[in-house]
């Protein structure tokens, strides 16, 4: 497992997928997604050159911070955040990717409002409708648009996605294009304090495609730190 030479190949594909759709490297966020690696990984990732990280478990991201292991990289929160962790979060990473409700969306704005802070957050589709899946439905996405301009804390920066997990290869494409159309709806549409500067669609097994269709963030685990051990216990 060498963690370098695998950031340098996820830069390398990020950087002729990018080219390839007309964009160049530096139009591509990598995020390295680094749930269940320990912070001497996430540290010897960034030693490899990556900017920011993303985490999905609320306790493991602030053990591994207490640890130092982001020291020199911006975090994201990705994972599912749920209401009562919501001040444990806000504050301490600089975009929550994974607002999948209107109510966490206010909870967020208000705990920023108390801190006198603004939190950026990005609003996460349920592209594919799965009823396993969070994020939100299109169709309560207009009116949460109208409450997300009116918060003046909770700050949208744009839209995220986690399509099905695709059998053959090029199976989301279809769902990354219909992303990238409501991201650039919305953008047209210019709400008060919502700004879609990011596009975070893409993971190991699809980040080219995702790119291809308009993605300017991509979530990158496996390929940068090999297939995930998860605990069989916790004893
Ligand atoms: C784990 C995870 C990723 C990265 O997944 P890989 O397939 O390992 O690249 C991306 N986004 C989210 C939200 C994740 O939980």
């Amino acid at each position: 497992m060498d963690i370098h030479s695998n950031v340098e190949s996820v830069r390398r594909r990020i950087e002729s997928a990018a080219v390839r759709s007309g964009r160049g490297a530096d139009d591509i966020v990598l995020v390295a997604a680094s749930k269940t690696n320990g912070a001497e990984a996430v540290a010897e990732a960034i030693r490899a050159g990556i900017t920011v990280c993303g985490e999905n478990r609320v306790q493991e991201m602030l053990e591994k911070k207490a640890l130092g292991a982001y020291i020199g990289a911006q975090l994201h929160f990705i994972g599912h955040l749920q209401k009562n962790k919501v001040k444990q979060v806000v504050g301490q990473c600089s975009l929550i990717q994974s607002v999948d409700s209107a109510e966490l969306l206010s909870l967020i704005d208000r705990r920023a409002q108390e801190l006198g802070i603004r939190q950026d957050v990005l609003l996460e589709i349920n592209i594919a409708g799965e009823e396993s899946k969070h994020g939100l439905d299109l169709s309560v996405l207009p009116q949460v648009l109208e409450e997300a301009a009116g918060f003046s804390s909770a700050h949208v920066r744009g839209l995220m996605a986690i399509p099905p997990i695709s059998v053959e290869s090029g199976g989301n494409r279809a769902y990354f294009a219909l992303m990238h159309k409501l991201f650039v709806d919305i953008s047209a549409k210019k709400y008060d304090n919502i700004s879609m500067d990011f596009l975070s669609m893409g993971m190991s097994g699809d980040f080219e495609d995702a790119i291809a269709e308009g993605s300017n963030m991509v979530r990158v685990g496996s390929a940068i730190f090999g297939a995930r051990i998860y605990p069989t216990n916790t004893i």
